[in-house]
């Protein structure tokens, strides 16, 4: 049986969901294309955005922001910033920074680095100590993932972008979606929208242009077209609970292609049931710090109060 060919150029790889040969041209272009059609699939720019795009230096974050530079060059009126947050990893994320700084010098984009002890007082390795101390049963992610998010806001409010765009792709999309399913967490389900939403107007409205991009796909353009990027993986590494999903998930896709695309579409076709409530005004500003939240004191407070870290974060 004779495999369809891109052209007559040297193959680079097989198309991961086709199984056609691409050569590094055509397979470059074949992701551009993904990235280009969920932008306008779920209106996801507008041609006059600053995008304030969270850049660690990882495969996705590098890649990301190479293909959104270069599309940005058709659009005079755009502009973007890298936001980079140093959540103090010993060992890891200084590393990384190091390359986020290079990258975006390269390609001359301006970059905000914003760490953890200069917004909360404390860098995540303590964070994580003061809380096995105090025996909270809070993983190192769930720390990060609340500290993280008020970062990139804090970040973004500085440089005013219009919106934030994270580098989650296919893989991660799919995966959220099936973790709201086993936690039957209903409202987290409806609330994960690929069109961007301006919920309130001091929180930014958030794009992920890589959600029909797989992981494999994303390595595999990184080596097209020699992308260097930070490899190691995070000492304290994902949930146990994502792990065990991304494996399932990832064995699913080699399997039978696709797979991932259909969990997200289901959950496309499904939303449209639910549309998204809108509310311009928050149910609540915390009481301590003054950010929106959903209870009187936010999740950054409520988590800085339990681990008596007493620096007041900057708003
Ligand atoms: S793996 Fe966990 S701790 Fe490490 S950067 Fe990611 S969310 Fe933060
Ligand atoms: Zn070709
Ligand atoms: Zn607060």
């Amino acid at each position: 049986m004779s495999v369809a060919k891109c052209c007559n150029n040297p193959h680079f790889t097989p198309d991961p969901r086709s199984k056609k040969l691409y050569c590094k041209t055509h397979f470059t272009e074949l992701i551009e294309k993904r990235v280009r059609k969920a932008i306008n699939k779920y209106y996801m720019l507008a041609s006059n955005d600053h995008i304030g795009l969270g850049f660690s230096g990882g495969k996705d974050s590098t890649v990301l922001l190479h293909i959104l530079s270069n599309f940005q060059k058709r659009f005079p009126f755009s502009s973007i910033t890298a936001l980079t947050v140093d959540e103090g990893i010993e060992g890891y994320r200084d590393e990384s920074i190091d390359l986020t700084r290079k990258f975006t010098k390269k390609y001359q984009i301006p970059q905000v680095i914003i760490s953890f002890r200069e917004a909360f007082g404390a860098n995540l390795d303590e964070l994580v100590k003061r809380s096995k101390e105090k025996e909270i049963t809070l993983s190192a992610c769930a720390i990060c993932g609340i500290l993280r998010r008020r970062a990139i806001n804090l970040a973004a409010r500085k440089v005013k972008v219009t919106k934030i765009a994270t580098a989650h792709n296919l893989d991660d999309e799919a995966q959220s979606i099936v973790m709201n399913m086993l936690r039957g967490d209903s409202a987290k389900f409806i609330r994960l929208s690929r069109v961007p939403i301006e919920k309130y107007k001091s929180l930014h409205p958030r794009i992920r242009p890589f959600v029909h991009v797989t992981e494999p796909e994303i390595v595999l353009y990184a080596y097209a077209n020699n992308l260097e990027y930070h490899s190691y993986p995070c000492p304290y590494s994902a949930s146990a609970m994502r792990n065990d999903i991304r494996a399932f998930l990832s064995k699913m896709e080699e399997k039978r292609p696709n797979s991932l695309l259909n969990v997200v579409k289901l959950h496309d076709s499904l939303t449209k049931y639910f549309p998204q409530k809108i509310d311009l005004e928050p149910p609540f500003y915390c009481k301590t710090c003054g950010e929106i939240s959903t209870h009187e004191t936010c999740a950054v407070c409520d988590l800085l109060k339990k681990l008596e870290i007493n620096k007041q974060h900057k708003t």
